[in-house]
């Protein structure tokens, strides 16, 4: 399982689109928010788009692998949608905040973390009003929750500075086959394998 963290606007969501592109065994985790939908959004592919007392409920139940609060709104990543993404052997990726990170490496300490860096804080800014999906006010509250999300970057094994998109994109491609490789290498189960190409099943393999 990949996990891909970093500041809102920092353009994870933009990465992981080409990186699902490029890697297209890899299978992106629909997320639990009880923020309100965007303009554009549906529930269900962009996110599952729940009422707090139904997060709530959740929540207490157990149903999810890792949850946050961020910036008012509560985020989670639900235990049965990993399953239904991961179901066929597909190797997963999700897109969360950093408490969400830290969460899943306590609990899957295999999953690979990477954490994607802005080429500086006024680019981050940029990116953010750019995208123009938030009000000046949700803005500076996120910039203000990245300036503690940046400290923890070096938590994290893998650090992308997403500067040149491409360049972005090729480091990113390079950490997830990666990771495929030397899981093969380890003799490790199939999901992994094939992000290296090869198609025999895992329990054929000594
Ligand atoms: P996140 O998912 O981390 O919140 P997004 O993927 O929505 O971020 O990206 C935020 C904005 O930054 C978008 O408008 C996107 O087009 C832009 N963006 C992403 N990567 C880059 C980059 N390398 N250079 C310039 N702009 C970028
Ligand atoms: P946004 O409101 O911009 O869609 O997301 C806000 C933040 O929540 C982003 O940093 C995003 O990565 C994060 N996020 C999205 N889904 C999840 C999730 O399932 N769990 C956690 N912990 N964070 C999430």
């Amino acid at each position: 399982m990949f996990v891909i963290t970093g500041p809102s606007g920092v353009g994870k969501g933009t990465l992981i689109r080409e990186l699902l592109a490029r890697v297209p065994e890899l299978r992106l985790s629909v997320s639990a928010t009880t923020r309100a939908p965007r303009q554009g959004e549906r529930d269900g592919l962009d996110y599952h788009f729940l009422t707090a007392e139904d997060f709530e409920r959740r929540v207490r139940a157990g149903e999810f692998l890792e949850h946050a609060t961020y910036s008012g709104n509560r985020y989670g990543t639900l235990r049965s949608e990993l399953e239904r993404t991961t179901g066929g052997g597909a190797p997963a990726v999700l897109e969360i905040e950093v408490q969400g990170a830290r969460q899943v490496r306590a609990a899957m300490p295999d999953a690979v973390a990477v954490f994607i860096a802005p080429p500086s804080r006024e680019a981050l800014r940029a990116r953010l009003v750019g995208r123009g999906t938030d009000t000046p006010e949700q803005i500076d509250a996120r910039l203000g929750t990245a300036a503690r999300e940046l400290a923890a970057q070096a938590e994290f094994a893998h650090v992308v500075v997403n500067d040149r998109l491409e360049d972005a994109v090729d480091e990113l491609v390079s950490i997830v086959r990666g990771a495929g490789e030397r899981r093969a290498c380890a003799g490790m189960a199939a999901p992994a394998s094939n992000l290296e190409g090869q198609t025999e099943p895992a329990e054929e393999r000594p």
